[in-house]
């Protein structure tokens, strides 16, 4: 029912429509123009027939729809009068945070490397950001239209892909998500991964690591952070998803072994992180604090010579441990 009440809006509003799955469709986007002042002729406007989002891959416009409604101008009444219901019905198909029917029981057994192709489309958000599309293609970083979400594969430590994270790229709740019921949509059953026993890109580090005598593994928070040092020729960048270091991820860095070098953001709490995350590391494995300007919120803020620069000046945990500015970060751990 849904599907079919905004597909009528899309065909009042849109041109050149054309299904692109049975939940979405691709038109000419009606917000933007190309230089020469034309419409785009090939469409880069997707729009879901179940959530009403929709984004344009050219122009970056995006939302749900009622901004939709409001931007190809639609007056406050009609859309109340006339789209109020489809609006409701819309909303209701949101995501819910938590399904009281669904097992809590993590999955993280193997999942077909086919799934990735339905989100075999370049995120064009990272691209601004400048990453590297034969990198992220490389990376397996894809796009999943139905959800708007940059897509990461969660991979185990001997590279099965046993989940997906999807970033929003319209400020939905959460902004990263582990896919739970998402699944459902192609094909394969709700599962819970998790999340906690993945350290990104371990699966990449863990080989090229064992071959080396001084091998060193950059740890860092999220996936921004390890695509940049990655292209920035870091290669064995693992990233923790957060700034907690559960024992599975303690554990698999222990089996690369070597030195680690601990990035994580400059906000309180990868401060905090850093404080913590160090003094555990620390205990089985030689770890060094990298620094870098506080003006610089993350690492995939940094130039590749911003990098090597910090990666060179980096200290010795306990050294760091030591100094005055950083007593109220362990005072702080302690009482946790
Ligand atoms: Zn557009």
């Amino acid at each position: 029912v849904i599907h079919d009440e905004v597909y009528a809006i899309a065909q009042k509003y849109l041109r050149k429509i054309k299904r692109t799955g049975p939940e979405n469709i691709m038109a000419i986007c009606p917000f933007h123009r190309k230089m020469n002042g034309q419409e785009e002729s090939t469409p880069s406007f997707t729009m879901s027939l179940t959530r009403g989002l929709y984004f344009c891959f050219a122009c970056q416009e995006r939302g749900n729809l009622t901004t939709f409604l409001k931007n190809v101008g639609v007056s406050t009444f009609i859309m109340e009068k006339v789209y109020g219901s489809v609006i409701h019905a819309v909303r209701s198909q949101a995501p819910r945070p938590k399904d009281p029917l669904r097992p809590a029981i993590f999955d993280n057994s193997p999942l077909p490397e086919s799934l990735l192709g339905f989100f075999d489309y370049c995120p064009t958000d990272l691209l601004d950001e400048g990453f590297d599309e034969e990198l992220l293609q490389k990376y397996d970083v894809g796009f999943d239209q139905a959800n708007m979400r940059i897509t990461f594969p969660l991979r185990d430590m001997s590279g099965n892909l046993v989940g997906i994270s999807g970033r929003t790229v319209i400020d939905e709740y959460p902004r990263y998500k582990v896919y739970d019921t998402e699944y459902e949509r192609w094909g394969h059953p709700y599962r819970r991964v998790n999340k906690r026993s993945v350290l990104w890109n371990a699966d990449r580090v863990y080989p090229s690591a064992f071959f080396k005598n001084n091998a060193r593994v950059v740890l860092v928070e999220g996936f921004k952070a390890c695509l940049r040092l990655i292209q920035c020729g870091v290669p064995d960048t693992v990233a923790l998803l957060g700034t907690y270091l559960s024992p599975e991820q303690r554990w698999i860095l222990e089996r690369i072994g070597g030195q680690v070098y601990l990035m994580l953001d400059n906000n309180e709490w990868g401060q905090v992180g850093t404080a913590r995350v160090g003094a555990i590391l620390a205990a089985s494995l030689p770890v060094k604090i990298v620094e870098y300007p506080e003006d610089k919120p993350q690492p995939s803020d940094l130039g590749p010579a911003e990098i090597k620069e910090a990666l060179e000046n980096s200290k010795d945990y306990y050294l760091w441990a030591t100094e005055e500015k950083n007593r109220w970060l362990l005072e702080r751990i302690r009482k946790v």
